[in-house]
């Protein structure tokens, strides 16, 4: 046995001791070694089973143990220890705790010990137990306890106090001979009524209330006269009804008094009963007549009040309701109930769980059952709740609570339930969500940066990719971290007092090309970032963070840069030419001009910008001028001008203009950049050696002419004796021709040059004029065979002589550059509204870049020049014949493999 008990110790204290509030502390706390029990592991198994009994009762309890009569008492019995003997008594000597009355209770301990129970009702001892001695009232009860040999090893007391019980006895018998005085001082009032005399007799206080004389007897109706006119009608029947035998007799009813002087109300509780003779009649009918009129006001009070509370819950805008029984009927539901139930106004009486089958596997019926049986409320917040209304189901979001309904024995008779409904905020709440979600993705999806960060510490709550890379951060490296912490590399720039202000007062805030200094391939670089912090608001308005939004513009930014670097660079260069620099915008608008065309003009930026360029340039020019720029913007092909501009002095000079298009990558034209060199002194150059040459072949006319009659002459006045004479002066006679051509070239040539040159317009069929020419030319020519195809049906209007002369060149032209072949073809074709001839060679051909040119005045392909003779005139008069009747000349060619010229006249 002794082996468990320390067993038991060992693990969890020893069984007996506990639980027992404070003194079950005490005792497991003492060292009980140090007192007369000893060990508690030696303890006798009768005191073990004492101890835990006494520990785990409410009542007072108490031990004395052996013969030193060793204490242990429990929480109960402290108050009769009071402060002073309390906690000293515990584990020492009864004899020492109650030294003051060990004179009257030892002899009944030592009684105990013999084996004699005792028991004191309302035993007084003067305890000293609070500093002072007072009287105390105990019921006490001693008795042995017996060890398990049958010894009586201590002695149990139990204590019920009955100090107030006594006192307040004491109190009521003092009182009792006060009880006449007392009925006198309650407000009763007594009467008798004998029906058959329908007289009664009352005491003064009645008479007094009715406002009776003071006669001895007196008539009911004089009575019944004041009673409140409502009243009077329901008391007469009373009075009719308690004097039948069948009622039993009891008369008992509340009505008004209204005194007939005073008026004063008085609300009155008579009592009384009727007695009976042996033929049932009754023969008097007396009681007492009570003045409840405060209590009755108080009643009708609480009365009104109970109303006023049920018809505010019945109106309640939240939804009360009351379910009895097992069954859950519904006893009461209030409007507000009703309405969300939706299952219209017939549902009393009915089970809670027949109106709503849709709760079932919501959980609603566990709950409220639970609640019926344990008796413990149920609370829930926004929790959701599905009712079916018209076969719909409409969701709802409600708090509520299930409260148990008490009777007055304590049992639970129903369950009441209470709820507000919720629905709209939580639709709100959910709206707000789905909205935060929605921007949670759009953050996400962003083509630019964007990040929330939430709270006064910045904490990057969510970012999207562009974020990371404009930080220049991993999301691990940033995420769920204040950014100033995340990326310390933009601290201290500004952005914590900005974001800080943003925070602070709600407004927004934007700025465009900020410099930060951010991570970039391990460096740290300036970046330039366009942004916008704004307040970012939780559901309640208030502001819970920032949501930033950045672009970074670096590139841009550098890009704007460098352009405005380069055109700083070319208006420098620009300005410091002699040329006249200009650009022109993709329409063909001048929008730039360097200095030298404003030192040039004497015109200022704004002069030149309002009024244009064309201002400067010569009224006879700027028809054509127009005309050729539009094309050139048009064609995008090069603007190519020569124009007169007027000098500040008034003076027109000579320029020529060129233009070239700059395009980009897609060859999309930008602009237009454009030089005027002056050529002012190179044209006077040329109208001087124009006018030389004019002049040279115009002299050298007149003496070609009289040497060529004279050698005709020569040669007619020849013979065939003499052939060595004829063939000379044959020979010098081919050489004075060509010469003679030569000139006429150069003549016509500064013709042409002055507007000179004039043509006799006659029609005339053009496969004529070529079959002449030909037949004319093959007799000079030996190695190439000369062929016309085609031919045209319509007749050319315009100079015969001058077309032939075109035909002529090109044919010369054809053979002189195709030396190696024999063959040139002459092709004739009509096409719409024209005709148009080509002379095709298969000689040396001319490379790309000559094409367009050899048609300007003295202009010869040089690899050729050294090789073939010629002035370089030809196609130059050529080309203004066919200009002037208003047809085209061109070339196509291949070099190696020949040309053909191809010029076309319109009918
Ligand atoms: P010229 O023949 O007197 O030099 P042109 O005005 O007739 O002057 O021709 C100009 C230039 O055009 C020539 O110098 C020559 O280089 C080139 N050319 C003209 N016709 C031909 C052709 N059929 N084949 C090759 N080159 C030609």
């Amino acid at each position: 046995m002794q082996d468990s008990v320390r067993q038991l110790r060992s693990t969890t204290g020893y069984y007996f001791m506990q639980g027992g509030g404070q003194m079950g502390d005490l005792i497991r706390a003492k060292d009980w070694s140090k007192t007369p029990l000893g060990d508690p592991a030696t303890w006798p198994q009768s005191l073990c089973t004492m101890v835990s009994v006494l520990l785990e009762n409410p009542f007072a309890m108490y031990i004395a143990w052996g013969e030193e009569f060793t204490q242990i008492y429990n929480d109960g019995y402290r108050p009769i220890l009071g402060n002073t003997k309390h906690p000293a008594a515990l584990g020492i000597s009864t004899t020492e705790t109650f030294a003051e009355i060990w004179e009257i209770i030892g002899p009944m301990f030592n009684g105990v010990m013999n084996g004699q129970a005792i028991g004191f009702p309302d035993l007084m001892l003067p305890l000293s137990r609070n500093g002072y001695t007072e009287e105390c009232y105990f019921d006490f009860a001693y008795s042995p306890i017996r060890k398990e040999n049958g010894e009586v090893g201590g002695v149990l007391v139990t204590v019920i106090e009955t100090t107030n019980k006594k006192k307040a006895e004491d109190a009521l018998q003092e009182s009792k001979g006060q009880l006449q005085f007392a009925v006198e001082s309650t407000e009763l009032a007594t009467w008798d009524y004998n029906p058959v005399t329908n007289k009664f007799t009352s005491n003064d206080r009645l008479k007094e209330w009715f406002g009776l004389k003071d006669d001895y007897e007196i008539e009911l109706q004089h009575a019944i006269n004041s009673i409140a006119a409502d009243d009077q009608d329901r008391v007469a029947r009373k009075i009719e009804q308690s004097l039948k035998f069948t009622s039993g007799g009891k008369y008992d009813i509340e009505f008004t008094i209204v005194h007939p002087v005073t008026f004063k109300e008085r609300i009155v509780r008579t009592k009384g009963n009727a007695w009976y003779d042996d033929n049932k009649i009754a023969y008097r009918l007396n009681g007492t007549i009570q003045d409840i009129t405060e209590q009755a006001l108080a009643r009708r009070k609480l009365e009104q009040s109970e109303e006023q509370i049920r018809s505010m819950v019945e109106t309640a805008p939240f939804p009360i309701g009351v379910y009895i029984g097992e069954e859950m009927k519904v006893q009461f539901a209030n409007e507000s109930l009703l309405g969300i139930w939706g299952k219209g106004n017939d549902v009393f009486g009915k089970s809670f769980k027949q109106i709503l089958p849709e709760f079932e596997n919501q959980e609603i019926f566990k709950h409220i059952d639970a609640v019926y049986l344990t008796g413990v409320p149920y609370h829930t917040k926004n929790q959701q709740v599905d009712i079916v209304r018209d076969g719909k189901t409409s969701r709802f979001y409600f708090n509520y609570s299930f409260t148990p309904l008490t009777d007055a024995a304590g049992k639970i008779y129903g369950v009441m339930s209470f709820a507000a409904d919720v629905t709209d905020l939580n639709i709100a709440k959910l709206a707000i969500q789905k909205s935060e979600e929605n921007l949670r993705g759009t953050i996400l999806q962003a083509p630019v940066a964007m990040c929330i960060l939430r709270g006064e510490n910045f904490i990057v709550e969510l970012a999207n990719d562009r974020m990371f890379e404009l930080w220049g951060k991993s999301a691990v490296e940033v995420m769920h971290k204040p950014i100033f912490e995340g990326l310390p590399e933009a601290k201290d720039q500004g952005f914590e007092e900005i974001l800080h202000g943003v925070y602070t007062t709600g407004k927004t805030f934007s700025a465009d090309g900020v410099p930060i200094t951010l991570p970039r391939n391990g460096d740290i670089e300036i970046v330039y970032v366009n942004f916008v912090y704004e307040p970012y608001r939780n559901a309640d308005g208030i502001i819970s963070g920032i949501l930033a939004v950045a672009v970074d513009v670096t590139a841009q930014l550098t890009a704007s840069k460098n352009i405005e670097e380069r055109e700083q660079k070319f208006r420098l260069l620009a300005d410091s030419m002699p040329q006249h620099i200009w650009t022109a915008d993709v329409d063909g608008n001048l929008n730039y001009y360097n200095q030298s065309v404003y030192d040039y003009s004497g015109l200022t930026q704004q002069q030149l910008d309002e009024k244009g360029w064309i201002q400067i340039v010569h009224p006879d020019d700027r028809e054509e001028n127009v005309k050729v720029w539009l094309q050139a913007v048009q064609t995008g092909h090069a603007f190519h001008f020569e124009h007169r501009f007027q000098r500040s002095d008034g003076a027109y000079r000579w320029q020529l203009s060129r233009a070239v298009p700059q395009r980009d990558d897609a060859g999309n034209i930008q602009m237009w950049v454009g030089t005027s060199t002056d050529i002012q002194e190179m044209k006077e150059m040329n109208q001087q050696k124009d006018d030389f040459i004019s002049i040279a072949s115009h002299e050298m006319k007149t003496p070609l002419a009289t040497a060529k009659g004279y050698l005709q002459l020569l040669l007619l006045a020849l013979n065939e004796e003499n052939p060595t004479s004829f063939l000379y002066v044959t020979k010098a006679n081919q050489a004075v021709d060509r010469l003679h051509n030569l000139v006429k070239e150069l003549l016509d040539a500064s013709k042409i040059q002055n507007g000179q040159l004039h043509y006799n317009i006659s029609t005339f069929d053009f496969n004529e004029i070529t079959e002449e020419t030909i037949e004319n030319m093959k007799l000079t020519t030996k190695n190439h065979r000369l062929q016309i195809t085609g031919s045209c049906l319509h007749l050319v209007t315009g100079d015969k002589e001058r077309l032939q002369q075109v035909l002529i060149n090109l044919i010369n032209n054809a053979i002189k550059y195709s030396p190696d072949a024999h063959e040139v073809i002459i092709h004739i074709e009509e096409q719409a509204g024209k005709i148009q001839v080509s002379v095709q060679d298969f000689g040396i051909g001319i490379p790309k870049h000559h094409l367009d040119k050899i048609f300007e005045r003295y202009y010869r392909v040089e690899e050729q020049a050294a090789h073939f003779q010629g002035l370089g005139i030809g196609l130059f008069i050529s080309g203004n014949i066919i200009h002037r009747h208003k047809g085209r000349l061109w070339a196509e060619s291949e070099p190696g493999e020949g040309s053909t010229f191809y010029f076309t006249l319109p009918f």
